[in-house]
């Protein structure tokens, strides 16, 4: 066939001889069928996890995100058995907004933790991942030196299911990892929405990575994530940016002291720190090795795991309750027949709302 692209006045465009076309289908597909991924008994899971076997985690990491009744069964059993094996670990939240630097503090964050001989599970929890399937937090290319470390553990966000469902996953995560050896846990979140609070119920030191903007950078932080806050801490004070941060740190730190000292009695710091350029790591940690410290000595610590594991009971079952209700094929007909007529004003909506948790009442004694 002749190219016009190889004509003269194309110089510099030439176009080569081809390899003729794949096909598309692979006629060794079969013979992959034996790297088929096994499948284990509980005691394996158990096993395995409780020997620090990356893949065995991951793999009943993945039964707890999957959403077969046959896998949540299995999953259940793997997380009751590795409960007692757990407690022993430092959980730490991280939120800061896209871009405030979350994935490369974390990356500087790791590698000192593990110069200290611990080991380290990095969690995500992301709201938006039902779109993004779990791609922007906790993703292994985003921390390069860690993701090769073999005492660190990176796991994206689960992404299926309400933030509820995604927390939950989560928590039930922790669980494992702990038993599996890691004792330490990052959990990341963005700070964009209600996801702090759930991480905020499921760590020991909840950390806002802020960044120093132009003054009045105090503004669009809603109140209620500086209040969950242990530590403040400013990013990216490095090069001309290390004044800013300084100012950023006192508007921080003014604005800290309207707030009434939390129930912990710990008052929470603010540093300056720089991920990319490794200023500061070693700060940051130990103002969260003196708050563990503090609060274990006060009674906090204890105080407020128990207040989390009862939390995660009520919602698990809120989830389970709320779940079993609107997966119910009658309810959903039910629900149908009466968002009409409360649209048509035939019936108010707690008439509505009554009539339909009756019947479900009726149907599922
Ligand atoms: P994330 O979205 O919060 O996870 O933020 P990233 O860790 O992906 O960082 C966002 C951008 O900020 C990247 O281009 C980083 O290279 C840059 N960055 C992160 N930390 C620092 C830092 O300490 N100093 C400077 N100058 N840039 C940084």
């Amino acid at each position: 066939m002749d190219h016009i692209e190889n004509d003269e006045q194309f110089q510099g465009l030439s176009v080569n001889k081809g390899t003729s076309e794949q096909p598309t289908i692979n006629p060794y597909l079969n013979s992959f069928k034996k790297f088929k991924r096994k499948t284990y008994s509980v005691s394996e899971y158990v096993d395995g996890i409780r020997k620090g076997n990356i893949s065995i985690l991951g793999q009943a990491v993945t039964l707890i995100e999957s959403s077969k009744p046959e896998h949540q069964s299995i999953a259940q059993e793997v997380i009751e058995k590795c409960l007692p094996y757990t407690g022993d670990s430092v959980r730490i939240g991280i939120t800061g907004v896209p871009g405030a630097g979350k994935s490369t503090s974390i990356d500087a964050f790791g590698m000192h933790i593990l110069k200290k001989n611990n080991k380290l599970a990095v969690l995500a929890i992301d709201p938006s991942s039902e779109l993004t399937k779990g791609s922007i937090l906790g993703d292994k290319t985003r921390m390069e030196r860690l993701s090769v470390e073999k005492n660190a553990f990176i796991r994206p966000s689960p992404s299926a299911g309400s933030l509820g469902g995604v927390a939950r996953k989560t928590r039930e995560t922790i669980i494992l990892c702990e038993a599996a050896g890691f004792d330490r846990i990052i959990i990341e979140t963005v700070g964009v929405g209600q996801s702090e609070t759930a991480v905020h119920s499921m760590v020991d030191f909840f950390l806002l990575i802020q960044l120093a903007g132009t003054g009045d950078e105090l503004q669009g932080i809603k109140r209620g994530i500086m209040e969950m806050a242990d530590g403040i801490v400013i990013n990216k004070a490095d090069g001309n940016n290390i004044e800013k941060s300084r100012l950023a740190q006192s508007h921080f730190k003014n604005a800290l002291h309207l707030f009434p000292l939390p129930e912990s009695g710990w008052v929470p710091k603010v540093l300056t720190y720089s991920g990319y350029y490794e200023i500061g790591i070693d700060e940051v940690w130990n103002m969260i090795d003196e708050y563990i410290a503090f609060v274990k000595e006060n009674g906090y610590f204890e105080h407020k795991r128990n207040d989390q594991s009862r939390y995660w009971m009520y919602e698990t079952i809120n989830e389970r309750l709320k779940n079993n209700f609107y997966n119910n094929t009658v309810i959903q007909k039910e629900l149908g027949v009466c968002e009409e007529q409360v649209l048509n004003s035939q019936i108010s909506s707690f008439a509505a709302a009554n009539k339909v948790l009756d019947i479900y009442q009726k149907i599922s004694k």
